[in-house]
């Protein structure tokens, strides 16, 4: 098996997958924004819709292959002839459009939902491929919950649907159920049976936390296209989170011997614009991008992470765009940290002045669930020092 390249695909569904999810709706405009900051963070493919699915939707891949003709805009559509011409229409504009069809294709999806055989499900995969070709070159073909179906049969339409014509074959894990060896395998197993002819794509669910993990097996598996999100957003528990996958390659490069194209120093405004634009943002301990991901409150970590920040941070926070690391003064944290923190806020204070400080500012921090602001530590340091003229006054 040769793979001709290292260069992982970073392929962007927070305007699909990520917005059909609940809480996570974007207006038209909203899509653009978010679309400007895709485009500044470096995405390879840009979905940004599913263009049969809704008015909104035909508008937002529409408006986007207006104002970013030059990125590949990718849009969804089912095997069937009216949505992929409505797909092929909403990305007349683009000058680098993709259509990404898909059908279901495991024996649970085609016996309950789809109520088809494998020989239909095939047969409506390479129809929708080829006329997909006769609209646009670059044709991606979806296997939906590719990591249930049959290896046997996932390989027989994977070969059908790139002799049709597409470029990319994604498998996903529709349900979140797979494991990185057993996921791993599995697209080893395709991208073997494709070789150079097609690239490997794959689009984890996090339904059992390992979208992420998932995803990582299958790029050493020879996957070469990875679908993520911004935040990790997406339909149930989310899909992979782009901002991990991306960083775990950069990160752990001596590891894993891939690269992406994404301006990582983008990656922690991207999260804050699209936190801004739907109805939550991450949670606080979210690695990356959290509040938390760069914060140090523990006394011990203090200590070191002022000697040396690398003795707790293995991120640069510069290199994905949070302005430095921050000590959270509260009640675990040491003198070091808040002897430091009174010097950045402009104090010099000799050993009985800090002394007074840290008993003071333990007193409060213990009834705290979160630390002190910088303006109590301003005014417990004002007490501190006026405290000695009191007693005079007294
Ligand atoms: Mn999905």
């Amino acid at each position: 098996m040769s793979f001709v390249s290292d260069r992982v695909y970073i392929f962007d569904t927070t305007l699909r997958d990520g917005e059909q999810s609940p809480g996570c709706s974007m207006t038209v405009p909203e899509k653009l924004t978010m679309a400007r900051k895709l485009v500044d963070l470096g995405v390879d493919i840009l979905e940004a819709g599913f263009p049969i699915a809704s008015e909104g939707d035909f508008e937002a891949v529409d408006a986007v292959s207006r104002e970013f003709p030059w990125s590949q805009v990718a849009a969804l559509a089912r095997c069937c002839t009216l949505d992929v011409e409505r797909a092929a229409k909403a990305l007349k504009h683009a000058k680098r459009p993709r259509i990404h069809t898909f059908i279901a294709t495991s024996d649970i999806h085609l016996k309950f939902k789809l109520k088809k055989t494998q020989q239909q499900a095939l047969d409506e995969a390479v129809a929708a491929v080829e006329l997909a070709r006769r609209h646009v070159d670059d044709v991606e073909f979806s296997a939906e919950d590719g990591a249930r179906t049959d290896p046997e049969f996932l390989e027989k339409v994977s070969k059908a649907v790139v002799a049709a014509g597409a470029r990319t074959v994604n498998i996903p894990d529709t349900v979140g159920y797979s494991t990185p060896k057993e996921y791993g395998q599995l697209i080893n197993r395709i991208a073997r049976a494709l070789g150079d002819c097609a690239i490997v794509s794959v689009h984890c669910h996090d339904d059992l936390g390992l979208a992420v993990a998932n995803s990582l097996a299958a790029i050493e598996g020879g996957a070469r296209q990875v679908e993520c999100t911004i935040n990790g957003i997406g339909e149930r528990a989310g899909n992979c989170s782009l901002e991990e996958i991306v960083m775990i390659l950069k990160t752990r490069a001596d590891a894993y011997p891939y690269h992406t194209g994404i301006h990582t120093e983008h990656l922690y405004s991207a999260s804050e614009l699209l936190s801004d634009i739907i109805t939550f943002g991450p949670q606080p301990n979210k690695s990356i991008v959290g509040r938390n991901a760069f914060a140090h409150e523990a006394g011990i970590h203090q200590d070191g992470y002022l000697k040396e920040k690398t003795t707790y941070e293995i991120i640069d926070p510069r290199s994905v765009g949070v302005p430095e690391g921050k000590l959270v003064l509260g009640k675990h944290s040491g003198r070091h940290a808040l002897n430091q923190r009174a010097k950045d806020l402009g104090f010099e204070l000799n050993r009985a002045e800090l002394d007074v400080l840290y008993e003071r500012f333990t007193h409060v921090a213990d009834h705290r669930k979160k630390g002190l602001m910088d303006e109590e530590i301003v005014s417990l340091i004002h007490e501190v020092r006026q405290a000695p003229l009191r007693a005079v006054a007294d």
